[in-house]
């Protein structure tokens, strides 16, 4: 099947379209010369990967806690849903916290991904000899295929276990990694920086879009995002002269990017740097833990706990991303409300998302490149000449 045509849009078009406006800042002083927004090459040839993988959903949310196992004690630290890499210094704390309450001084983690691989490198800076023993290791684990910014509730429960006891643990875990992301900035390579992102939407913010952006067959979702106003960087209006999108509402807001490759190595490096040894094994079930000399495990399994541990309250939530060639020049993402499309700039590409009809509860990670292809049109289509309110100043 032949895939439907892409309208290339250069930045050089944009320019003649009028298109490359400024982006005046929100706050403070109106610059006189604010910078150009540059055009994203929103073109099937742009693509050089389209990755799919699963987020672990659990609607109670993620499983944190110890569980005496043949006189050893496992600590559980998977199903963070949509949310893995943002809670992932939180949500190791409390693993590591149990870890140390049972007064060994080296543990095994189970995994290398987001969680395993933060849990251990919590663990170490508290002071314990850590060995992972895990299937894949990155880049092949499924969290280096994350979009790979700050979502530290997306997916994360389902709103009726959104408990105050829940949510006061979220919280305790979303500042708690929102803290440590803060000393990562301004690192060589920028495995984690702010960057700017635009919410786009045809109808007022106040109003819902018109079209929900999560097909019917998705839970309803906790939204507990709102309990972190105070760090989360305030959004800010635009005026039409002050973007170049065509469509009549747009917020401009600072969005914290991990540019997960080399956030990964700088994790794995400063891993290794304190002593930190890494085996290569798939453990086909819990009884096989009994063969490792570790006394406390960390199971940082993620989706691969439903298989591990027969836990079917791990729901796979498909999650597919193309990645396009980098563009150093875009360091804007961009969410269009109620047209699926999800837009992020990061160093090492630039990441276009949209969901499928049949996400929820779907493991399968064949590409759907019809899916992204779509995307990508309704990408073009926000660069394409617009309407008559966009005309260049
Ligand atoms: C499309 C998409 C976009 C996302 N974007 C974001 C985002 O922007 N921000 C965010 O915070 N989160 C995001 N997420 C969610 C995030 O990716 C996950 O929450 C996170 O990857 C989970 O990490 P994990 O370490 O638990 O699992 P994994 O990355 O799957 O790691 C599990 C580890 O356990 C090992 N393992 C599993 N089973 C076994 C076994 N039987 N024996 C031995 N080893 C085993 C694996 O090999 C691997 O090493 C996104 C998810 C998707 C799908």
């Amino acid at each position: 099947m032949n895939p439907p045509p892409i309208s290339a849009v250069s930045r050089r078009q944009l320019i003649a379209a009028g298109l490359a406006l400024s982006a005046a800042p929100a706050r403070g002083a109106d610059f006189a010369s604010p910078a150009p927004l540059a055009a994203i090459e929103a073109s099937a040839d742009h693509i050089v990967d389209i990755s799919v993988c699963t987020r672990p959903f659990r609607a109670r949310g993620p499983r944190i806690e110890a569980q005496p196992w043949a006189g050893r004690t496992i600590i559980h630290n998977y199903g963070h849903g949509g949310s893995g890499w943002s809670l992932s210094w939180g949500s190791a704390r409390l693993a590591v916290q149990l870890a140390l309450s049972t007064r060994e001084k080296r543990i095994a983690v189970i995994g290398c991904g987001a969680i395993g691989l933060t849990t251990a490198r919590a663990a170490q800076r508290a002071g314990l000899r850590v060995r992972i023993v895990c299937r894949e290791r990155p880049p092949e684990v499924r969290s280096s295929f994350a979009t790979g910014v700050w979502s530290p509730s997306s997916r994360i429960c389902s709103n009726e276990f959104a408990s105050p006891d829940f949510v006061a643990r979220w919280e305790g875990m979303a500042r708690h990694s929102f803290r440590m992301y803060q000393y990562l900035l301004g690192l060589p390579g920028d495995p984690v920086e702010w960057r700017e992102s635009y919410l786009l939407s045809d109808l007022p913010f106040d109003q819902p879009a018109a079209s929900a952006n999560l097909p019917a067959t998705e839970p309803d979702y906790a939204e507990l995002d709102d309990r972190l106003d105070d760090i989360d960087p305030r959004s800010n209006p635009l005026t039409p002269a002050q973007h170049p999108f065509p469509v009549p509402h747009v917020r401009r807001y600072a969005q914290l990017v991990f540019n997960l490759p080399a956030y990964t190595k700088l994790l794995l490096d400063d891993f290794f740097r304190e002593g930190g040894e890494i085996e290569q094994r798939e453990f086909g079930s819990l009884r096989q833990f009994a063969a490792l000399k570790e006394r406390t495990i960390v199971n940082a399994t993620g989706y691969g706990a439903r298989a591990l541990l027969g836990d079917e309250s791990i729901v796979p939530v498909r999650g597919q991303i193309a990645h396009l060639l980098p563009q150093p020049e875009v360091r804007y993402g961009l969410h269009y409300r109620g047209h699926n499309l999800s837009v992020v700039s990061r160093r090492d590409g630039i990441l276009v998302q949209a969901q499928g009809d049949n996400d929820y509860g779907n493991a399968d990670i064949t590409p759907d490149r019809a899916l992204s292809l779509a995307a990508l049109e309704r990408l073009a289509a926000l660069a394409r000449p617009p309407s008559t309110s966009l005309r260049p100043r």
